[in-house]
Formats: structure tokens, C-alpha cells, sequence
């Protein structure tokens, strides 16, 4: 391990905190280290591995496409694309799908587009909310305004904003002209929170009565997490886009960005592309994720979500001075601790299980959404043990 640690120093570009394992293989839940230690990951690749680990039909079908061809270029109908596309449409009710590669390019897309719909439509400015995350390119920064991702790296584009302000403040009349409004419905990053019920109103009102288009960045929440294929349907909103990455490509670069019928001629032929985006072998993954979801895995996202939930809200009354504010629905879910959460983190992963962390002390918990009863039981009571340790 120590090898590693070195090489990985000397080769890769230090941007990464790492933890101290090195891994060798992933099955279902599992991940195995080189040393052959076994962990139970509830990390699933940042909310991206929601059948777990080499899930045995991602891997035929990934295998079956690449038989066949694993990259050909936009310049060709592809059948994959075409059924992941047919198939996101029938899920979402929208109308066309981009495909591209990674979260932060849909959201580089999405701002493309409102710029685009908003000098067509007099409509000026893309409106952005505390905390979000929306990636880490130029575009996605402009949203955000966390120092920790945008210390010294402006400029950042113009017209885009930070809202700071109650719902009220929202619909004054200051912002029935924009050009868009991009919201994490829960925030990942920003610690699996939510907000007021008042906001998502006013988000609303402002698309109803004044046109303003919504995006629904569900990069992390969607696509089965929160007990629901999208989160935001659990909150009344009917976005205009909707931004998807992560679990979408069932563990390989898979992005989407999808419009509804508002937004669906905003580009024309020519005025967005990449190279990778909708790769067949990606989308004949994807395809498997959304079919898995269909066909049982949504179901227990919600039903073990709830059951989780329970769980943690008996564990959070046993331990009320350090967890202090249980989040989440289905199986996006978070701790707020009054401790570092990179503590508990660091303790679980000697027991063997993978968290993460999120901002204002959140332990993030994300297992994969196919995950059952008895490796939750295990992970209540491992962090139990580790709670009474505090
Ligand atoms: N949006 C949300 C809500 C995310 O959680 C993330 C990544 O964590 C992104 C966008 C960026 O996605 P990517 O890392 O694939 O660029």
C-alpha cells in the first residue's frame, strides 16, 4: 500500500484526497482491497454505482455492445443512444435527450442552451442556489460560490447569480426575467439537504407565471436514489431540463441533458456536439440501469430507504449529542454530526465500511440501491460502535 501511495504522489496531480486502500476488485456491495480485506461500500462511486459493483448484466450488455462496435462517432444512428434516449423520454415525460460524458458537461450544455433561449427571449441571467454543486468546469463554477472550489480561479461568467434570500424574495419581481434557474433539488455535496417547501413553490411560480425556465440538476439525486426515478417530482417542480450523469451510465462516463418541448429547438444542428457523448457501450449500460430500476430496484431504493431511515432515527436518539439532524429520503441519506464526519468516516472504514463526507459536516451515506436489510443491519451496527466510541 505504502508503494502505492508513493507512485500514485510521483505520477497522478494532487487533487485528490484519497483514502488509504487500494482497491482490487468490486462485487455487488463489496469492495475487496489488495490486501484482501472486504468492505461494504455505501459510497457506490459517489452515487454512481446504484446496481452495485460489476453487476452481472451491465457486464453482458457492455460486453455483448462492444462485440459489436464500442465507438463510432456522432456521425452515425446508433441504436443504443436511440433506446436510452426513447427510454429517458418515457421516464421523464421531456422531449429530446443530448448525451454526453460526465455531470459538469451537462451543466456546461444546460448553460449553453439558457443562453441561447435567453437571447432569443429577451430573457437575461441563470439564477443558482447556496451551496449547489454543479461541477467542476468554468460553467458549473459560475453557479457556485463555495471558496473551496473557486478560490482564485476567476473570471467566472457573467450573468449568473447565487440567490440569497427567502422565497419571498424570490418571485418580487426581480427575477421574472431570467433566463433560467438551476437547482440541486437536494443538495449532494452540500450535505443531502433540502429546502424550505416555500422555495421550491416560488421556483414554480416564477415558471407558471412569469416563463422562467427550471433545470433540475439530478446528477446525484436522480435516477432511482431517492426512492423515485427523479427527486424532483417529490417536490412538485416541473423542470424544463433535466441534468443526468452518474448512475446513468452504470458505472462508465454517461451524461444527459434532457428538454422539455420549451427548450427542444433551442439548438439547431451544429450548435453543440462532442465526440464521446452517447458512446454505444455507455448507453447499452445505461440502458440496463433504467430496465434494473423498472423492474424492482426503484422499489427497494424506497422500501430500504424507508427501512434505513427508521434505522438511523433510532440510532440518531441513542446517540443525540454527536448526530444531531437525521437527511434524505430513499436512499440518499446523511448524518449531520456535531463532530468532523471525516472522523466517523476514517473509524467505519477500520470496521470495513465505506461513507463518505459532505459540507457542514455531513456523513454521506449512498449504498447501492439494490442493498438489502441485513448489510444495513450491519452498517447500523457498526456505526453504532463507533458513535459510542465519541
Ligand atoms: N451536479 C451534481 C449534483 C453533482 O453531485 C456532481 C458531482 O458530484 C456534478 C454535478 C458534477 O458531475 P461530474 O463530477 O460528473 O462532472
Amino acid at each position: 500500500m505504502n508503494d502505492f501511495i508513493a507512485r500514485e504522489k510521483e505520477a497522478i496531480y494532487q487533487t485528490y484526497g484519497r483514502l488509504p486502500i487500494q482497491i482490487e476488485k468490486g462485487d455487488g456491495v463489496y469492495l475487496y482491497d489488495e490486501l484482501g480485506n472486504i468492505y461494504i461500500d455505501f459510497i457506490s462511486g459517489i452515487g454512481v454505482n446504484a446496481l452495485g459493483h460489476s453487476n452481472p448484466k451491465i457486464k453482458k450488455a457492455i460486453s455483448n455492445q462492444i462485440d459489436k462496435y464500442m465507438h463510432s462517432s456522432n456521425y452515425f444512428y446508433q441504436r443504443p443512444q436511440i433506446k436510452l434516449a426513447e427510454k429517458i423520454k418515457e421516464l421523464t415525460g421531456l422531449d429530446k435527450v443530448f448525451f454526453c460524458n460526465s455531470g459538469t458537461e451537462a451543466t456546461e450544455g444546460a448553460i449553453k442552451l439558457l443562453r441561447k433561449y435567453g437571447n432569443e427571449n429577451g430573457r437575461k441571467g441563470i439564477l443558482a442556489f447556496p451551496n449547489g454543486f454543479h461541477g467542476r468546469t468554468n460553467g458549473s463554477l459560475s453557479l457556485m460560490e463555495q471558496p473551496k472550489y473557486r478560490e482564485n480561479m476567476a473570471p467566472f461568467l457573467e450573468e449568473t447569480f447565487v440567490f440569497h434570500g427567502n422565497a419571498n424574495d424570490l418571485v418580487s419581481g426581480k427575477y421574472d426575467n431570467l433566463a433560467g434557474i438551476v437547482i440541486e433539488t437536494i443538495q449532494g455535496e452540500g450535505g443531502i439537504y433540502e429546502f424550505p417547501k416555500e422555495l421550491y413553490e416560488a421556483i414554480n411560480k416564477l415558471q407558471t407565471e412569469c416563463g422562467v425556465p427550471i433545470v433540475a440538476d439530478e446528477i446525484q439525486a436522480g435516477l432511482g436514489r431517492t426512492g423515485t426515478m427523479f427527486s424532483y417530482t417529490q417536490f412538485g417542480l416541473n423542470p424544463d431540463l433535466v441534468l443526468s450523469a452518474k448512475a446513468l451510465g452504470g458505472g462508465l462516463p454517461l451524461g444527459a441533458i434532457i428538454v422539455g418541448k420549451k427548450l427542444s429547438s433551442v439548438f439547431t444542428q451544429g450548435n453543440h456536439g462532442t465526440t464521446f457523448g452517447g458512446n454505444a457501450v455507455a448507453c447499452a449500460a445505461g440502458l440496463v440501469v433504467i430496465n434494473e430500476l423498472e423492474n424492482g430496484v426503484l422499489k427497494n431504493s424506497e422500501k430500504l430507504g424507508k427501512y434505513f431511515k427508521e434505522k438511523l432515527a433510532i440510532l440518531k436518539q441513542n446517540h443525540s449529542k454527536t448526530v444531531l439532524e437525521l437527511r434524505g429520503r430513499g436512499l440518499f441519506l446523511g448524518l449531520k454530526l456535531n463532530t468532523e464526519p471525516s472522523e466517523v468516516r476514517d473509524k467505519l472504514i477500520e470496521k470495513k465500511i465505506l461513507t463518505c463526507t459532505a459540507s457542514n459536516k455531513v456523513l454521506r451515506i449512498l449504498p447501492p440501491l439494490n442493498v438489502t436489510e441485513e448489510i444495513i443491519d450491519t452498517f447500523i451496527e457498526k456505526l453504532a460502535e463507533v458513535l459510542d466510541e465519541k
